[in-house]
């Protein structure tokens, strides 16, 4: 099963791709990570897709991260006794406290520091910013609005108010239940929404006791601005576009899509390019040409991952819009233009011995003809060095823990193998090399290079490394022990 890119896919599941057979298409299609959106669906529909997303895992045996993504403190607005209404400009829309299902006159907005904050002339933005209203006259439980730009408004979709400030927790009561749900469900990554300051993540990581690696969503200009101490926090990093996008002018959000893929790969930890990556396809078998060219860009860019939404969720087309990134992917990655740019924006400190190992595993394979680097990882840090070295050749993470080989299915070129617990580093390159020939990477006569720490048990210690030939027979012929 091996994907012939090294940009992971990212596929939200939502009811277009809720049961079996459509999850293992997305799967087939290219699907490296799912991700399941705690603002929409309930406890058990997000258990019952993660059972189905664990049996494909045991199915094909290969491992397959989940993503949960908590709503964060994201204002949304209630539902609709008709599900969606049309919103035309210049109409009059009243968002309140009723808990009554909305209409086309009127809907709930639950919350209530909103109506406090408010003051005529306040912009309201709905759906990342597709429907935009004026406040006209508001108080303590209402708002009297005028549309300014239509478009459809359906159940609980996001309302921004990037003119007020709101005081919000950054985990609210909700986001602490799902967090629980879901790490006791056992998910490989946590999403955070709305990140504004290093320690929104340190309460997370407190909360999830080692249970999940934590991802912060960039979409908030506080987050932007406090990117770095966010980083330093985070174990991975997902450009929310859409939210982003309104917080913040349109026009801000490449220069900073850019920078933030950039400090990610020099802090080696994942980062995923995200939202209305192939918007039309929500309806449409075909993408636009701009929307091929987005996809480009964040792979040239050297994203580790691209990330579909309701493309996925809820759209009529799912499989179609995984199997358009994966071609685009393959596209990119083939072009000459590919490898100089990911060559030249290599350049991280190297400040460790396992930096100058990956570093070497990365030139030998440039200068001889190696066909694969497999490092033996624990918790994953030697592959995450590995891959921002962005080598040339593929990248086969070789470890003994579930959870490592799901977590790495985000990261740039990962191809996770599961191995045993090892004590010697030549039971490490036969290992090694039976995985490489075993799955295609490699025949016996080619040659691997294979990182490895030793003594074996003894973490974060990378410090061995071995040009190894694929002939089993070889190996053992070579040495004694
Ligand atoms: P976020 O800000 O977290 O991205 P979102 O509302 O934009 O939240 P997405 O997961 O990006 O949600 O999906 C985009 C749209 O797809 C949603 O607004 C919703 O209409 C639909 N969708 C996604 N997942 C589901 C789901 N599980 N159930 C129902 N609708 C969904
Ligand atoms: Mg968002
Ligand atoms: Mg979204």
């Amino acid at each position: 099963m091996r994907r012939l890119r090294n940009v992971k896919i990212v596929a939200t599941l939502g009811p277009a791709s809720s049961d079996y057979d459509t999850i293992r298409k997305l799967f087939e299609a290219g699907a490296d990570v799912f991700r399941l959106n705690m603002s929409h669906g309930s406890h058990d529909e997000i258990a019952a897709r993660h059972k189905i997303i664990r049996q494909l895992e045991e199915d094909t045996g290969r491992p397959i991260a989940i993503l949960a993504d908590l709503q964060g403190p994201k204002l949304r607005c209630g539902t609709f006794a008709n599900d969606s209404e049309e919103l035309t400009e210049g109409q009059a829309f009243r968002f309140d406290l009723d808990d009554a299902p909305g209409d086309a006159t009127r809907v709930l907005l639950p919350h209530k520091e909103i109506f406090d904050a408010l003051e005529p002339g306040s912009r309201l933005l709905v759906n990342d910013g597709k429907i935009c209203l004026r406040v006209d006259d508001c108080g303590r439980d209402f708002a009297n609005c005028t549309v300014t730009v239509g478009g459809t408004i359906s159940n609980r979709k996001g309302v921004n108010v990037p003119d007020v400030v709101l005081p919000l927790a950054a985990l609210s009561e909700k986001d602490r239940a799902d967090l629980e749900f879901v790490c006791e469900l056992g998910v490989d990554w946590l999403a955070l929404s709305f990140v504004q300051r290093a320690r929104d993540v340190n309460e997370a990581r407190e909360l999830s006791r080692g249970r999940a690696s934590i991802l912060s969503k960039i979409e908030k200009p506080a987050a932007v601005k406090a990117f770095q101490e966010i980083l330093d926090a985070s174990d991975g990093i997902m450009v929310a576009r859409g939210d982003l996008g309104v917080e913040l002018p349109v026009q801000n959000v490449p220069p900073i899509q850019k920078r933030l893929t950039r400090a990610c790969r020099r802090a080696a930890k994942p980062v995923i390019v995200a939202t209305q990556m192939l918007e039309s396809m929500i309806e449409s078998p075909m993408p636009t040409r701009a929307e091929v060219s987005d996809v480009a860009t964040a792979i040239y860019e050297g994203a580790d991952a691209v990330m579909l939404s309701a493309e996925s969720a809820a759209g009529q087309y799912p499989i179609e819009a995984v199997t358009t990134m994966h071609n685009v992917a393959i596209e990119v990655e083939n072009d000459p233009t590919y490898r100089d740019v990911i060559d030249a924006s290599r350049g991280a400190d190297k400040t460790s011995v396992a930096d100058g190992i990956v570093s070497a595993a990365r030139e030998i394979a440039e200068t001889a003809d190696i066909k694969a680097i497999a490092c033996f990882t624990d918790s994953g840090t030697t592959a995450l060095l590995v891959a921002r070295e962005r080598p040339h050749v593929p990248i086969i993470a070789m470890t003994h823990r579930i959870g490592t080989a799901r977590k790495l299915c985000l990261t740039w070129g990962c191809y996770c193998v599961m191995s045993d617990e090892l004590t010697r580093f030549k039971q490490a390159v036969v290992r090694a090399v039976r995985a490489a020939t075993e799955e295609g990477f490699a025949t016996a006569d080619d040659q691997i290079v294979v990182t490895a720490g030793v003594p074996f048990n003894k973490p974060g210690t990378t410090n061995i490394l071995r040009v190894a030939p694929c002939d089993v027979k070889e190996i053992f012929a070579a040495e004694p022990e």
